[in-house]
């Protein structure tokens, strides 16, 4: 198989990742190669950007239940060299196909070989093709502090994909992972170890990610280690993956995770990481879980703001954040309004890109409740 093929199939592998199907323009459909290998991802300053999105292999030792590579699954297996895969890179990039790099694997001869061979294919990419832009790149479970720092020295995001929400819930999803041992130290190295990084150096953001659903976790399991690692190990994003069964895993016959399920838990997510949120204000119900039925955040407004609504002409800014409708952006406008003159009317509210109807039940301006929320009652 010639390398442009391979990076088809592997690039095919690597859409298994959470980070969105690959969607394609019609100049890289029309290019005669590797026209799986291009996803958009979101990028923290230059919104959506094209990325070649592929695997140093599909080959693995580990048996992780819900994933399509795992030893012994009837699958078929590729690998690059990393000149290979930095060589298929480099054309791509140059043919202005892609902006970025988003680089995985499989593990085959334990976790600090597969991540070294991930390092040297990003070192020829910086290095030999002189490459200055974007590269995400996942660390292996078992990676070394000393790779890790080369990671962080090559890569603009680096992700650790924790999977199951704690010790406890790995197992089920992953049985030859360790979650204490082999998958939080390297997320919380760079935050202990940044000081090992020249001034010069940027430091890379940090993401995980969690197959949502089929270990039996409840919604507070997930939100508490997220919430501990974005306060204690920097981290910078958690994707939360909604369990779809793949054929010929041990896996298949689990049904899929409502979508509505991974929606509440990024709303949550961004009440923690946003809106000021603690995870004990979080509406969780009985059972651990977060009611599917309604946005965490209108739930926690009926019971506290119902009967004291946000007076949004001396609302602090965290009293803002509160208001359905209102989010930091929006807050921010309210303020600048203020130091004009007051808010009074609910259409400069509208103006300044709050999403009234939600916001109206729970605000009050200038001391009156919005006529256009009385009307509504
Ligand atoms: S380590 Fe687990 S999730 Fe990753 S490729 Fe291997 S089997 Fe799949």
């Amino acid at each position: 198989m010639d390398i442009h093929k391979k990076v088809d199939v592997l690039s095919k592998s690597a859409a298994f990742d959470c980070e969105g199907p690959p969607k394609l323009t019609r100049e890289q459909r029309n290019a005669q190669f590797m026209t799986n290998s291009v996803a958009h991802v979101i990028h923290p300053q230059r919104g959506k950007i094209p990325v070649m999105r592929t695997m140093q292999t599909s080959a693995c030792e580990r048996n992780c239940h819900y994933c399509p590579f795992q030893a012994g699954a009837n699958y078929r297996r590729v690998s690059l060299k990393p000149e290979e895969l930095a060589s298929a890179f480099d054309q791509m990039s140059r043919k202005k196909l892609v902006d970025g790099l988003f680089l995985s694997s499989g593990i085959i001869g334990g976790g600090v070989k597969a991540m070294d061979k991930l390092l040297a294919t990003t070192e020829i990419v910086r290095q030999k093709y002189q490459y200055q832009g974007y590269i995400h790149l996942k660390i292996m479970p078992s990676s070394e502090p000393a790779q890790i720092e080369r990671a962080a020295r090559l890569a603009d995001r680096l992700s650790i994909n924790l999977e199951g929400a704690n010790e406890n819930r790995l197992p089920t999803l992953a049985p030859k992972k360790d979650f204490i041992k082999e998958l939080l130290p390297p997320l919380y190295w760079l935050h202990q170890n940044e000081h090992q990084l020249e001034p010069w150096v940027k430091r890379p953001s940090l993401s995980t990610q969690f197959v949502v659903g089929p270990a039996g976790e409840k919604d507070n399991e997930l939100l508490t280690t997220v919430n501990r690692l974005y306060r204690e190990a920097g981290l910078g994003r958690a994707y939360y993956s909604a369990f779809n069964p793949i054929r010929g895993t041990p896996f298949e016959n689990i049904p899929a995770t409502p979508k509505l399920r991974q929606h509440r838990l990024y709303q949550a997510d961004w009440l923690l990481r946003f809106y000021g949120f603690n995870l004990n204000e979080l509406p969780f119900q009985a059972d651990g879980n977060l009611p599917l039925t309604t946005d965490p955040k209108l739930i926690w407004a009926k019971h506290h703001l119902t009967e004291r609504p946000v007076e949004l002409n001396r609302a602090s800014r965290s009293e803002l954040l509160r208001v359905p409708g209102i989010g930091p952006k929006t807050a921010t406008a309210i303020i600048n309004a203020r130091r004009v003159g007051q808010l009074t009317d609910i259409e400069h509210l509208k103006q300044l890109k709050a999403q009234t109807n939600r916001a109206a039940p729970y605000i009050l301006l200038n001391g009156q409740r919005p006529g256009y929320q009385l009307s509504l009652l």
